[in-house]
C-alpha cells in the first residue's frame, strides 16, 4: 500500500501530534514551513512539549502565538541533573497558565546513564504530585525503565488516579496492559512504522480505542519511509495513523476520529 505523503493529502481528516518538541533548535528556525505543511496533511493541533525550563517558556509562547499549538511544561529525566535550584518552582508557575495543557516530559530513562536514578524518580514525583493539584495530565517518558516507572506510577495512584500518558511506546504487552489499568493513554510514535516492531503493532492493534493516541516525538524517529530523514515534523504523523490504522483494520478516516477526540479529552483541547 502507498505511504506516500501526497496520497494522503486529498481527504480532510483531522490529525493531532500529540507530542512534538518545536522548541528543538532543528525545527525552530523552520517552524512557519513545519506549521504550513501540518496544515496541509491534516494536522490540526499539536502539542509542543517541553525538556527544560528555558525549552518549556519557548513551548509556551509558541503556544501563545499559534492558535494550533498547546503547551506542555516540565524536565525531562535526562535534564534532571541540570536543573537549576528554583526551576522546579518556575515549571510549577508556569503550569497555571492559560495553553498549558500537560506536565512533562517526565518519566524514567534507565538507557543513558548520565543522570542517577533517584534524581529522576524525584522530578517524576514531583510531576505526579503537580498533576494532582493542577488536573493537567503527565506526559511520560520510557526508556528501558518499565517496571521502575510502574514502581512510581503505582505508589502514585494510592494517594490518586494517574491521569496522563505514555508516550512514544515501546514496551511489551503486559507493560501496556499495567498502564491501561492505571487509566493511562497509550501513544504511538513512528517507531510502530519500522519494520523490525511487529510486536509493537500487534499490541497496538490491542488498545481500546478510548485509550490510544499518536505522535511524532519530533525531531526524533521519523517514520518508514522516511525513516533516518531528521529532523522528523509533525506534518508526518500521517504515516504512524496509516500504519496504526493499518495494524487495528480500520479506515484512516476512523483512526483519525478516535485518536483526535482522545487527544481532545486528555488534554481539553478546543475543537478547531
Ligand atoms: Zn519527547
Amino acid at each position: 500500500m502507498s505511504h506516500d505523503i501526497n496520497s494522503l493529502t486529498q481527504d480532510s481528516i483531522q490529525l493531532i501530534d500529540t507530542h512534538a518538541h518545536l522548541a528543538d533548535e532543528s525545527l525552530f528556525p523552520d517552524l512557519y514551513d513545519v506549521l504550513q505543511r501540518a496544515a496541509g496533511v491534516g494536522v490540526v493541533q499539536m502539542v509542543a512539549v517541553g525538556t527544560t525550563l528555558s525549552n518549556s517558556r519557548i513551548c509556551l509562547e509558541l503556544a501563545k502565538r499559534h492558535p494550533q499549538l498547546y503547551a506542555s511544561v516540565g524536565i525531562h529525566p535526562n535534564y534532571c541533573t541540570a536543573a537549576g535550584p528554583t526551576d522546579w518552582e518556575q515549571i510549577v508557575e508556569l503550569s497555571t497558565l492559560p495553553r498549558v495543557v500537560a506536565l512533562g516530559e517526565t518519566g524514567l530513562d534507565c538507557y543513558w546513564q548520565d543522570v542517577p536514578l533517584d534524581l529522576q524518580r524525584d522530578y517524576f514525583e514531583r510531576h505526579l504530585a503537580l498533576s494532582r493539584v493542577t488536573g493537567l495530565p503527565v506526559i511520560i517518558h520510557m526508556r528501558e525503565s518499565g517496571p521502575q516507572i510502574l514502581q512510581v506510577l503505582a505508589d502514585a495512584a494510592r494517594i490518586a488516579p494517574v491521569k496522563g500518558v505514555m508516550h512514544s511506546f515501546s514496551g511489551d504487552r503486559a507493560l501496556a496492559d499495567a498502564c491501561l489499568d492505571l487509566g493511562l493513554y497509550i501513544s504511538f510514535s513512528g517507531m510502530l512504522t519500522f519494520k523490525k516492531s511487529v510486536g509493537l503493532r500487534e499490541i497496538a492493534a490491542c488498545i481500546p480505542d478510548d485509550r490510544i493516541l499518536i505522535e511524532t516525538d519530533c525531531p526524533y524517529l521519523s517514520p518508514e519511509p522516511i525513516r533516518g530523514k531528521h529532523p522528523n515534523e509533525p506534518a508526518r504523523v500521517r504515516h504512524t495513523a496509516q500504519c496504526l490504522a493499518d495494524a487495528r483494520g480500520v479506515s484512516v478516516d476512523t483512526l483519525a476520529q478516535i485518536t483526535t477526540s482522545n487527544a481532545r479529552t486528555l488534554f481539553q483541547l478546543k475543537e478547531t
